[in-house]
């Protein structure tokens, strides 16, 4: 357990940094941030390292000034969990941090728990994916191993005389490693977002169904309209079963596909928050972000429990500057990142809506 007022550091400086932030300071801890750049996290935080990912004496340095690291920015380089974790607890482990940065390893993680997943290849040129489309059959998405995010290092396509193009299109060239996924026809995209405390105990929010636009979660309805008693079942045990086997110490999202047959997908991983479970702030019991303050500082967990069905709706780009409206809406909790430069497409904010039984 780590004693009140210590120090959590914290990799990356976007908004999940800074809401983890302030659910850390309500609980008593300081929070260090270590990022390339000023940013919404670092807004709120007097204690900031600013220095790239890679820069070990700034990392060293940043170790011995924290009790606990986490990371709320996916991509943090392994060797940058690694030297951390020979000076301080990483959590989650740099295991789960390795596996959910790179479709390579995430893939076969759930294969090798025998999880349904979109048939999937391996790539690393043009012609392994000219000769997976071949395999796999009909549409494919062709999509980088590394640093995709919202739908970008992503390509369609329909044959694999379109390989090339699809290669040269996600920047193939320079990345050099992919995977070749057949195109699933999902009745809807939902995702499971569980806590794994210190100890292995589990808490899991409700399956949620969330909606894409141009690749962006565009809204997340929890719980799920279209979910079941079944189907939250199928999605727990899925969940459990990666968080086990992945060690986590804190926050696992699964995103997933629902299929005709009333059976699950699992499309990709994250072991930190997720933006799909953004609307917890104000529809669950406890959120998730204490949540990972209290597993990753061997607190209890809290109630994962809804309060009420909530919508949240992500603000992209100019859409912030509705804030007047959504701030004179009833029942609407609005939550502005602090981001002053407005991007079309840009997450600047979410708008909570809970519907109170
Ligand atoms: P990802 O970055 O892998 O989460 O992909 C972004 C979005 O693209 C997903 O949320 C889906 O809407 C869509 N997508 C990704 N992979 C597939 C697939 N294999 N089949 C169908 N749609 C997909």
């Amino acid at each position: 357990m780590i004693p009140r007022g210590a120090v959590i550091g914290v990799l990356g400086g976007g908004q999940l940094g800074r809401m983890l932030a302030l659910a850390a300071y309500r609980l008593g801890y300081r929070v260090h941030i270590f990022a390339p750049e000023e940013g919404p996290a670092t807004q709120v935080s007097p204690l900031r390292t600013l220095a790239s990912y890679d820069d070990e004496p700034a990392l060293l340095a940043f170790a011995d000034r924290v009790d606990v690291v986490t990371c709320e920015f996916e991509n943090v380089p392994a060797r940058a969990a690694e030297l951390l974790a020979s000076r301080v607890p990483v959590r989650p482990g740099v295991l789960a941090l390795a596996t959910c940065q790179d479709r390579w390893l995430e893939k076969g993680l759930l294969a090798s728990l025998d999880m349904p997943t979109a048939p999937w290849r391996a790539v690393r040129d043009e012609h392994d994916v000219a000769r997976a489309v071949q395999e796999i059959g009909g549409p494919c998405i062709l999509k980088t191993a590394r640093l995709g995010y919202d739908g970008k290092g992503q390509a369609r396509l329909a044959s694999p005389d379109q390989a090339r193009q699809a290669w040269e299109e996600i920047g193939g060239p320079s990345h050099r490693l992919g995977v070749v996924e057949g195109k699933v026809d999902f009745l809807w995209e939902g995702s499971q977002v569980l806590a794994r405390g210190l100890d292995g105990q589990l808490a899991f929010y409700e399956l949620v169904e969330n909606r894409h636009e141009r690749g962006i979660l565009r809204e997340t309805l929890a719980p799920a309209p279209r979910g079941s008693l079944a189907l939250g079942e199928q999605a727990r045990l899925l969940a459990a079963r990666i968080a086990d086997r992945l060690d986590i110490v804190g926050l696992l999202a699964v995103e997933l596909f629902v299929l005709a047959d009333g059976s699950l997908a699992v499309n990709e991983l994250a072991a930190r928050p997720h933006n799909s479970a953004h609307w917890t702030q104000d529809g669950a019991r406890i959120c998730q972000f204490e949540q990972l303050v209290r597993a990753i500082a061997g607190l209890p967990l809290g109630d994962p429990g809804l309060r009420g069905p909530t919508r949240m709706l992500n603000l992209l780009g100019e859409e912030i500057l509705e804030r007047d409206r959504w701030a004179s809406t009833p029942g609407a909790r609005l939550h502005d990142y602090g981001k002053d430069e407005l991007l079309p497409g840009r997450k600047m904010g979410h708008v909570n809506l809970v519907q109170r039984g």
